[in-house]
C-alpha cells in the first residue's frame, strides 16, 4: 500500500508516495548507521546549533506546513500554526539544554570517582500516528538526536506530504542525511526494519493494537523499546470545582485537535452534587461548536481524519444509545461533504457499551458521575488505560488527593493536560512505558553506563 494523502475535509486525494522498496530501506538505514558513527562524536554545542538552524527554518515556514498538516489530517489551521510553534519551542529547548539533561552525573562509592554517563547507542527506528503529525515526531526524535542517536522514522500511512517535509526541513538545516530520515514503508517492513541488526532500538506513538504488534517485535529482538499509546483519560470535576472556567475547558479539552488527541480527556466524572450544573452548562457549550472548514479561522471543530475513524466513531456512540445511553449534544453523522462528526455529550452511558468501555478518538464526551471525590478517583482508573488526567477543584486538599489517586502518568489541576518540554511524558497500563522530554525522555535512548574508579 502506498502512502495516501486524502484531504478529510474535502474528501479529494491530493498526494501519493509508493512505498520504498526493500533495497531503499537498505539504503536508508545504512546511511543511517554511518551517520550516526559521526553525529554521535560531535558536540552539543554543534548539535545545539544545528537543531537551532531547524527551528528557525521550521518558525520561517510556519504557514506553509501548517497548510500541508490542515489538508493531510483535518486538524483546524490555528491549531497546526500551534502544533507548528510548538515544535520549534522544543527545538529550541532541547538545543539549549540537552548538555545539562545529559551531563554525566557523580555517585559518590568507596571510589575516587564513579557515577553514570549517558551515551548514545544508535539508529532508533521510530513508529509515528496522524494525529499530530509534526508534534509526535519533534517529541520522540529530537531529545533523542540531541543525545547523539540518529532517527529513521515511519510516519502514518496518510502523511506522505508532512513524512517528506521533515526530513527535508533537517536536511535543509544542515543536518547530515541519516541523522533524521523517513521510511515510506507497510506494517510487513516494520518488522524487517526491527530485526535489522543496525537499529538498536524503537519506539511506537499509536494504539494499543499497534503497541502491542511492535513492542512484540521488540522483545523478540531484545531491543529496548517506547511505547507512547492509547488513553481514555478522566476529567475530574471536584466539589471545589470553579464551574465558569471548567466548562470551557471541558469542551477545549475534548474538542482539542478535532477530538483526536490522545491526552484529550474523554470522560468527564462528576462529583453529585455539581453535575446537574455542570451538565447543563457542558451540554450547552459542546452544542453550540463551531464545526467546519478546518481553514475558516471561525472554526472550532474540524472533520475526523478519515472515513473508517469517523464510521468507527459513529458505530461507537450508536451502539451505546442503542444499549441506553443519551446523546445531550450531538450523537449522529451530519449529512456533508467531508469526514465530519459533531461535538457530543453522552450521559447514562453503560459500562458495558463501547462508548462506556472504548477510546473514544473523536469529538464525543462521556459524563459520568461520581459519589465524591474518592468515588471520581476509583471510577477514573476503572480502566485498562493511564496516559493522563485532570482535576478541577480550588482546595488543595482536593487537588492532592488526585494527584495522588490517579493511576495516569501526569496529572494536570486546573488546566487541560497537556505535553512540556520540562515534565516526562507516558503512560501507565496500556497506555505504554517509558517516557518523552525532560531529561527522562532524553536518556531513554541511552546507555545508561555507570562507572568506578578504585
Ligand atoms: P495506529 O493505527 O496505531 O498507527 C500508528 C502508527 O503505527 C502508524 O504509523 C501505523 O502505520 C503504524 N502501525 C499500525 N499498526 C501497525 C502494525 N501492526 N505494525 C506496524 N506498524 C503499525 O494509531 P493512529 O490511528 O495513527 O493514532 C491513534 C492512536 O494513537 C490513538 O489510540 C491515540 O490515543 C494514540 N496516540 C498516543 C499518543 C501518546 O503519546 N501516548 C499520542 C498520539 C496518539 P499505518 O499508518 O501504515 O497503518
Amino acid at each position: 500500500m502506498p502512502f495516501v494523502a486524502i484531504n478529510p475535509a474535502t474528501e479529494q486525494v491530493i498526494s501519493e508516495i509508493p512505498n520504498h522498496t526493500p533495497e531503499e530501506v537498505d539504503q536508508i538505514l545504512e546511511t543511517a548507521s554511518r551517520a550516526f558513527q559521526s553525529w554521535k562524536k560531535i558536540s552539543f554545542a554543534e548539535r545545539g546549533r544545528v537543531m537551532k538552524s531547524a527551528a528557525d527554518l521550521l518558525d520561517s515556514e510556519i504557514p506553509v506546513v501548517a497548510e500541508l498538516m490542515t489538508s493531510e489530517m483535518g486538524k483546524t489551521f490555528a491549531a497546526a500554526k500551534g502544533e507548528a510553534m510548538k515544535c520549534v519551542m522544543t527545538m529550541r529547548y532541547f538545543a539549549e539544554h540537552a548538555e545539562s539533561l545529559l551531563r554525566e552525573e557523580s555517585l559518590p562509592t568507596n571510589g575516587s570517582r564513579s557515577g553514570v554517563r549517558f551515551d548514545p547507542i544508535g539508529v532508533i527506528f521510530s513508529v509515528m500516528p496522524w494525529n499530530f503529525p509534526l508534534w509526535q515526531v519533534v517529541r520522540q526524535a529530537v531529545p533523542t538526536l540531541m543525545a547523539g542517536n540518529v532517527v529513521v522514522f515511519k510516519h502514518a500511512s496518510n502523511l506522505p506530504g508532512c513524512a517528506s517535509y521533515l526530513e527535508d526541513l533537517f536536511v535543509r538545516a544542515g543536518f547530515t542525511p541519516g541523522v533524521l530520515s523517513t521510511t515510506f514503508v507497510g506494517h510487513d517492513a516494520v518488522s524487517d526494519i526491527i530485526g535489522d541488526p543496525r537499529v538498536v532500538a524503537v519506539s511506537l506513538t499509536g494504539s494499543d493494537r499497534a503497541g502491542r504488534s511492535v513492542g512484540e517485535l521488540a522483545g523478540k529482538h531484545l531491543k529496548k523499546c517506547v511505547l507512547e499509546l492509547g488513553g481514555s483519560d478522566p476529567f475530574i470535576v471536584a466539589n471545589s470545582a470553579d464551574m465558569e472556567r471548567t466548562v470551557p475547558m471541558a469542551v477545549t479539552a475534548r474538542i482539542q485537535n478535532n477530538g483526536q488527541a490522545c491526552i484529550a480527556s474523554k470522560r468527564f466524572i462528576v462529583v453529585r452534587e455539581r453535575a446537574d450544573e455542570f451538565l447543563e452548562l457542558y451540554a450547552a457549550a459542546m452544542g453550540a461548536v463551531r464545526m467546519g472548514d478546518p481553514m475558516d479561522p471561525a472554526t472550532e471543530l474540524g472533520p475526523l481524519v478519515s472515513r473508517a475513524q469517523r464510521d468507527e466513531l459513529a458505530a461507537q456512540v450508536s451502539t451505546s444509545l442503542d444499549k441506553g445511553a443519551t446523546a445531550l449534544a450531538g450523537g449522529s453523522v451530519p449529512d456533508r461533504t467531508g469526514f465530519y462528526y459533531p461535538a457530543t455529550v453522552l450521559t447514562n452511558v453503560p459500562r458495558d457499551s463501547r462508548a462506556g468501555c472504548e477510546e473514544l478518538f473523536g469529538p464525543v464526551a462521556v459524563v459520568l458521575v461520581a459519589d465524591d471525590l474518592a468515588d471520581a478517583i476509583r471510577v477514573a482508573n476503572d480502566t485498562p488505560w493511564g496516559l493522563g488526567g485532570a482535576v478541577w477543584a480550588t482546595d488543595k486538599n482536593e487537588i492532592d488527593e488526585a494527584i495522588a489517586g490517579l493511576d495516569v502518568g501526569t496529572v494536570f489541576a486546573n488546566a487541560i493536560v497537556a505535553s512540556m518540554n520540562e515534565l516526562p511524558f507516558g503512560g501507565t497500563k496500556q497506555s505504554g512505558f517509558g517516557r518523552e522530554l525532560s531529561a527522562f525522555g532524553a536518556r531513554e535512548f541511552t546507555n545508561q553506563k555507570s562507572f568506578f574508579v578504585a
